[in-house]
């Protein structure tokens, strides 16, 4: 992937935009993109700098997604609606080509990290509350006033906002802005043009100011380490990667979605909606809860993985309605003519709000209450699913309750960095920092 069409080395220090960025650290990557930390010399704030690979499928699907994140922040322009915000966008020239670059504000670790440091034990019913009240204020945006679809929504897709945030608040988040490449770099010595000299004055200057303030600042110590805990916070989070999403009169793709998010009616090919990001939702909220996914579908003798994932869906959830079984492009490969399924005969049913209880022994109030909220959601008939408005009406998530497994997950088990991420990254290929 480190070539010609392929990612973009980054090193710490290296400039962007004339001088504008300055590459920090690494906060992770994509199939199509990495992503960097980077300090915004302009506006003295961090962003996180998304380099897209270079090829001409790679530069097309960039401005597919700058066009829908356009859109967004447009449409945004006091930043509440729970999605991310697009601060800028060019191009920058590299060994291995043109590279579209966007710049976004710097948000914390996505819902996926979260779920993994929790170490897969779900988190509190009042958290997962919280973060499902971001995403449906996220998703009625996209759906009810912008008509964007994501079609990728799963918890790596949601990243946390920052407690304290190291953007608005360099001094207590302990870092200092890294202005130009460590010495001794033998690649260093890039030239620095007079607007570069000028910005990275303005930036020393700023950063020189940051010091001294919080050398004034005696107890906090020159490098405080930022809030990694949840305890007692409001959980705040974002809607990102905008790479897949679609308007929903020009849809293009027949495949969306990532396996274990994926909504029935996409699966039998009978034609998808906005309802489909709903359903993700309901699957990204339970695995909150639960710490697992919900629909972990494998292929095995005689059966393929898309017909286990029918399966799963109905020991769960019930029968499918025959009409919506058998109303599909593909339907006819998994189902008779009769609604059943041809090669999985014998179903071990269940329902949610049992699943919730003698799996993952939630009370029994809290399980049927969950229950209540996600199943109508769950709807293999895609017109019955309520929209996220709806959703947001639901008196689950304003109602809070205090319980033992409520008591006991605040307490302990949620020691969550939502910012400066200690978390090591594992090193690829083209990372050479
Ligand atoms: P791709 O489209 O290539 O999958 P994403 O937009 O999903 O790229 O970003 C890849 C990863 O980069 C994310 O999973 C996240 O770890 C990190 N990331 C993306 N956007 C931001 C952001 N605004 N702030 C912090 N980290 C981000
Ligand atoms: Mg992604």
């Amino acid at each position: 992937s480190y070539r010609k069409g392929g990612y973009h080395a980054v090193r710490v220090g290296d400039a962007f935009a004339g001088g504008r960025y300055i590459a920090q650290r690494k906060l992770g990557w994509g199939q199509f993109s990495t992503v960097w930390l980077a300090y915004d010399t302009r506006s003295s704030i961090y962003v996180a700098l998304k380099i897209q690979k270079s090829g001409p499928q790679f530069a097309q699907a960039a401005l597919h997604e700058i066009e829908f994140l356009s859109a967004i922040a447009k449409g945004d322009t006091s930043n509440c609606r729970c999605v991310v915000q697009l601060v800028d966008h060019f191009k920058h020239a590299g060994p291995n080509g043109q590279h579209w670059c966007m710049v976004l504000e710097f948000l914390g670790d996505s819902l996926l990290r979260l779920i993994r440091y929790n170490r897969y034990k779900g988190l509190a019913l009042n958290k997962v509350r919280e973060i499902c009240k971001c995403i449906l204020t996220g998703l009625d945006y996209l759906h009810r006033e912008l008509g964007i679809m994501h079609t990728d929504l799963k918890p790596e897709n949601i990243l946390l906002c920052s407690a304290i945030d190291p953007a608005k608040d360099p001094i207590r988040s302990g870092m200092t802005p890294i202005l130009e490449r460590p010495e001794g770099n033998p690649n260093g010595g890039v030239t620095i043009n007079i607007i570069e000299k000028k910005l990275k004055q303005r930036a020393r200057r700023a950063v020189a100011r940051i010091s001294e303030r919080r050398a004034s600042m005696g107890g906090v110590g020159a490098h405080p380490k930022p809030d990694r805990c949840l305890d007692g916070i409001d959980v705040r989070c974002k809607v990102v990667d905008f790479g897949n999403a679609c308007w929903a009169d020009k849809q293009f793709a027949e495949e969306i979605q990532t396996r274990q998010y994926r909504a029935p009616e996409v699966i039998l090919q009978s034609g998808y909606s906005f309802s489909v990001d709903m359903w993700s939702f309901a699957c990204t909220a339970l695995e909150l809860a639960t710490g697992e996914m919900l629909f972990t579908p494998k292929g095995g003798q005689g059966f393929s993985e898309d017909e286990d994932h029918l399966a799963l869906m109905m020991e769960l959830l019930g029968k499918i309605p025959r009409k919506i079984a058998i109303g599909g492009a593909r339907s006819k490969d998994y189902f008779d003519r009769h609604g059943d399924l041809k090669r999985i005969r014998r179903l071990k049913y269940w329902t949610l709000d049992r699943l919730l209880v003698d799996k993952y022994k939630f009370s029994d109030s809290d399980a049927r209450e969950f229950a209540e909220f996600l199943c109508p959601i769950l709807d293999f008939v895609p017109e019955k699913r309520p929209t996220a408005q709806q959703c947001l009406q639901h008196p689950w998530l304003n109602t809070k309750n205090i319980n033992q497994k409520e008591s006991k997950s605040e307490s302990s088990a949620e020691k969550v960095d939502v910012g400066m991420s200690n978390l090591k990254i594992k090193d690829e290929p083209w990372h050479r920092q």
